[in-house]
């Protein structure tokens, strides 16, 4: 038993924000009112922390198996309950591919012991080739929670189609990354003012674009849910807006990269501001924001992409794409978008927590009473300096190293248990 005593208690799918103390007993939030009292329970003096429901990262690259000198399942997790990340959704493209009943029994045997729970995606194809459909219904019954090739964009538009259909069918969202795979090729960074002044070939918006609108046009036609991986530009963002306008069945999500820092990054920090799509402009980094605002974008994910300290130390156009964002998602969010005043802590928490668990379907991403008791409890004003060698993550390939960041995770309880404890309190 765990009683929190006294947060500011914010849960966005129950409408509740004020202060009040949390019983979790047995793994579940037993009751939350104000004075409450339970013999036995440790006692967190939570005054002046917020307490949240754990947040929901549905976009993570775990690397396991076959990647594993990059993360794995206990350094991923363990990096996650850092972040305050309670249930994180894992991405297909390791070695194997997540495409079989067989892969994800892995994936479930090795979450086993994790201090956060681990909800795999399938792929879409058959070895994220592009060529066959995985067998939906199958990859479903043995825990697949959504489908996806993230990584590899699904380029035949009648593929596309077809995974919309058995989708639908099965009733299991596709997570769509768009990139037209022609155009981006192995560039670097962002078709525009930077690719120029480095005279190099660079990954034009248009290339995310046309793929979003192609994906919107084919949910709508199919009546299948689609959801648009890691948004990076203004027009994506705008095509979204009109087509749920229109009544399709689209979601999306957006990383802390892509609103926090623009191309310019890439002449600052090189290989470490790398990322599929790239970062873009100003324009494009305010469009963000502002759908987030408005609701067009449903959700922060991370895309925490793991590389090695080798791999990212390549020169520019050699070293692969991605950056870890676990540990410093929430912290971001708090930093841009709350201390600054354009969402309030419920919106970001939706967007961390509800949202996400929603379009997954999981149980998750709320403080209901009855709820399985996934709870972060976090200082929000709390000033700290990201320190990527301190990280639980293999990988330190962080653009946001030295950064100065306000909002600090103090406790993160996954399923009852005390998962991570910020050393300050006595460590865990
Ligand atoms: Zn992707």
């Amino acid at each position: 038993m765990i009683l929190l005593r006294s947060a500011r208690v914010i849960d966005p799918d129950s409408g509740l924000d004020g202060v009040f103390d949390i019983l979790i007993r047995d793994g579940k939030i037993a009751e939350i009112g104000e004075a409450l009292s339970a013999d036995g329970a440790r006692i967190i003096d939570a005054h002046g922390l917020c307490a949240v429901p754990g947040l929901v990262d549905m976009h993570v690259h775990l690397r396991d198996p076959g990647y594993t000198y990059k993360e794995d399942i206990a350094s991923g997790t363990a990096a996650a309950a850092r972040g305050g990340v309670t249930s994180v959704a894992c991405m297909p493209n390791t070695k194997p591919v997540i495409d079989s009943a067989e892969a994800l029994r892995y994936i479930a045997g090795a979450a086993e012991h994790a201090p956060v729970r681990v909800f795999p995606y399938g792929a879409v194809s058959l070895g994220q080739s592009g060529n066959a459909l995985t067998d939906f219904a199958a990859l479903k019954a043995a825990g697949a929670v959504a489908l996806s090739d993230d990584g590899n964009p699904v380029m035949s538009a009648q593929l596309m189609r077809r995974a919309l259909v058995a989708a639908r069918e099965s009733g299991l969202v596709i997570s769509s990354h768009c990139e037209d795979a022609e155009m981006v090729r192995n560039y670097a960074v962002n078709d525009g003012a930077v690719s120029l002044k480095l005279g190099l070939n660079g990954r034009p918006a248009i290339a995310e674009e046309l793929m979003v609108a192609r994906d919107a046009m084919l949910a709508q036609e199919t009546g299948a849910r689609v959801h648009i991986a890691h948004v990076s530009t203004a027009r994506s963002v705008e095509i979204i807006r009109r087509a749920k306008a229109d009544g399709v069945a689209i979601t999306a999500e957006t990383c802390p990269q892509y609103f926090t820092l623009t191309e310019d990054e890439v002449l600052a920090q090189g290989s470490l501001a790398r990322v599929n799509p790239p970062l873009r402009t100003e324009a494009d980094r305010l469009a963000i924001v502002a759908g987030l605002r408005d609701g067009t974008l449903d959700a922060i994910a991370t895309d925490h992409a793991p590389h090695s300290v080798e791999e990212k130390s390549r020169p520019l156009e050699d070293a692969p794409s991605g950056m870890v964002g676990l540990e410093t998602s929430l912290a971001l969010t708090l930093t841009a978008l709350y201390h600054t005043g354009l969402l309030a802590l419920t919106d970001i928490i939706r967007l961390m927590a509800a949202a996400p668990a929603r379009i997954l379907g999981l149980d998750a991403g709320t403080l209901r009473v009855g709820a399985i008791a996934d709870v972060v409890l976090f200082a929000p004003d709390e000033t700290w300096t990201v320190e990527p060698s301190l990280f639980a993550s293999k990988s330190r390939n962080t653009p946001f190293g030295g950064r100065q960041l306000r909002g600090k995770v103090k406790y993160t309880i996954s399923r009852g248990k005390i998962a991570y404890a910020d050393n300050e309190n006595g460590g865990k």
